[in-house]
């Protein structure tokens, strides 16, 4: 059981503080006893082991301390978006053939209108404002602490992660008990993880990035975590001051808000030993701004929900290739293959794919989007990239959000990245429109300050792009359309289902 890799640093570093959530602590000692009686409570109200239990709470203790309660008793853990409406979490809960589901205050409501179409999911277990009568989540912590784990082999599914669906139906990732372990050695090894460590942890936890960087790694080599429930840039930057914090992982959406804050240069970054990005392609201009402003150097990683997260990682100590999102960390098998499986010539543009200790199970119940995700045990992951000489990978898109405009193929990213230079863009967004001549155009969406037009931009991209990848449409948006790790989502976009101001 995985579990036993947060038990025994617990037992080998009682006193120290494991968590800190709204300034008080909680230990390793204590977090152990919490997880091993919310995990008898769990049982006493009816949880087996190989049940599926979704989990849709908010970031926050209770968080954690359910879902290694759910893994120790040999449950699987299917992580819900707490920001999910009623037909998300139906079909979720539905598609998981889940049979119960711990939920919090926050998401009561949707829960209360969804419950009649649940197909499978019988066992409803409140975990809300303790003042609540029907909050279970005193009776859970006051149970006896379970006496062992339940025993686990390593090819138990451990989590189901839907996929956040940025690009289709989402799809639950089957993630078992040895990827987990495997991920964790193999994440604090590349990233020299240890005790000293003290970990911001605000991006949502029902996401695979948050779960890896925010509670297995930094809890199994017995660092402190500071859970923050709502990402205020500002309030971040002044807290990695203020509590010397030496590692924050975020989606690129962070640090672009980071470097438009006017507070940016106020604080000192010191204590930081890891900046890291992931998720997203972070863009070029904002690594640049960082470095220049703060003198701070990110770190960026590439992965998927399908390989537990991590795939490639720029080393953390050494030399950044600035763009890139480093070679495939150890232990991990990576090619770059034509439409036919052939490996492109070194330079050339084609999909990753890959395998290793990391690469999911399958997709829950679905057996053909498996079977073309998975080849020959390679995970074939669906986005564009070229390597350089020494193993770095650059990813250039995802193979979905590719245009081909009369002919020539466009990677949206190349635009954005130069549109983020111009120092008036905020944000964009680059889409291919269906068009009867060229079979798509560009589209660029853009937010933007000080009033910028579209004719400047326009003039600027001309200068900055060949003709071809030139934007032909602008759209001035408030904001864009994001997921709830603050991931662009382009599908509004292309449906246009996004009104422009
Ligand atoms: P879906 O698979 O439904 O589109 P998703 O994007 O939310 O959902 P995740 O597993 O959360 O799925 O995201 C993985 C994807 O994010 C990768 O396949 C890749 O396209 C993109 N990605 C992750 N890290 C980076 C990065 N550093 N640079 C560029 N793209 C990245």
């Amino acid at each position: 059981n995985v579990v036993n890799l947060i038990v025994q640093t617990a037992d080998r570093l009682p006193e120290k503080t494991a968590l800190v959530f709204r300034n008080e602590p909680m230990s390793y000692q204590e977090l152990k006893e919490k997880i091993l009686r919310v995990a008898n409570g769990l049982k006493s109200l009816g949880i087996r082991e190989d049940m599926n239990v979704g989990l849709m709470l908010t970031t926050r203790p209770e968080y954690v301390l359910s879902y290694f309660a759910l893994l120790a008793i040999g449950a699987t853990v299917v992580p819900l978006n707490p920001q999910y409406k009623e037909k998300e979490l139906t079909y979720a809960l539905n598609d998981s053939e889940s049979q119960a589901l711990i939920y919090d205050q926050a998401v009561a409501g949707i829960v209360e209108n969804a419950k009649n179409h649940f197909t499978t999911t019988n066992l409803l277990i409140p975990c809300y404002g303790k003042e609540d009568p029907r909050c279970e989540w005193t009776k859970l912590l006051d149970s006896e602490p379970l006496d062992e784990l339940t025993p686990r082999i390593s090819e138990d599914t451990a989590q189901i992660i839907y996929t956040s669906g940025t690009t289709g139906n989402p799809k639950g990732a089957m993630i078992t008990h040895d990827n987990v372990a495997w991920m964790t050695k193999a994440m604090t090894d590349e990233q020299g993880t240890n005790e000293k460590d003290r970990v911001i942890v605000v991006l949502p936890l029902f996401h695979a990035f948050a779960k890896m960087a925010g509670i297995w790694c930094p809890l199994y080599k017995g660092a402190t975590i500071y859970i923050e429930e709502r990402f205020h840039p500002d309030a971040i930057l002044e807290m990695i001051e203020r509590e010397r914090i030496t590692v924050f992982s975020g989606v690129p959406t962070m640090f672009t808000l980071f470097v438009h804050s006017p507070r940016l240069k106020e604080f000192d970054y010191s204590s930081l030993r890891i900046f890291g990005s992931g998720g997203a392609s972070i863009p070029v201009e904002i690594i640049d701004r960082i470095k220049k402003e703060i003198g701070v150097e990110m770190v960026e990683a590439y992965g998927q929900t399908e390989a537990t997260i991590m795939i490639t990682s720029q080393p953390v100590n050494g030399e950044k290739v600035v763009g890139s999102v480093g070679p495939p960390i150890e232990g991990v098998d990576l090619r770059i293959v034509t439409p036919d499986d052939r490996d492109v010539p070194q330079g050339e543009i084609g999909e990753i794919i890959f395998r290793g200790r990391n690469a999911m199970k399958g997709y829950y119940n679905k057996p053909e989007e498996t079977a073309t995700t998975i080849r020959d045990g390679w995970v074939y992951t669906g986005d564009l990239a070229y390597q350089d000489k020494n193993g770095n990978v650059f990813i250039v898109d995802r193979k979905k959000d590719m245009i081909i405009r009369g002919g020539y193929n466009v990677y949206p990213r190349e635009i954005e990245e130069v549109l983020y230079a111009h120092s008036d863009v905020i944000e964009c967004a680059v889409v291919g429109e269906a068009h009867e001549i060229l079979g798509e155009e560009i589209v660029a969406y853009v937010v933007v300050k000080n009033n910028l037009q579209e004719e400047e931009l326009s003039a600027y991209c001309r200068e900055h792009l060949a003709k071809y990848k030139t934007p032909r449409v602008f759209r001035f948006l408030d904001s864009l359309p994001k997921t709830v790790t603050g991931k662009i989502l382009k599908g509004p976009l292309r449906k246009k289902e996004t009104k422009t101001i």
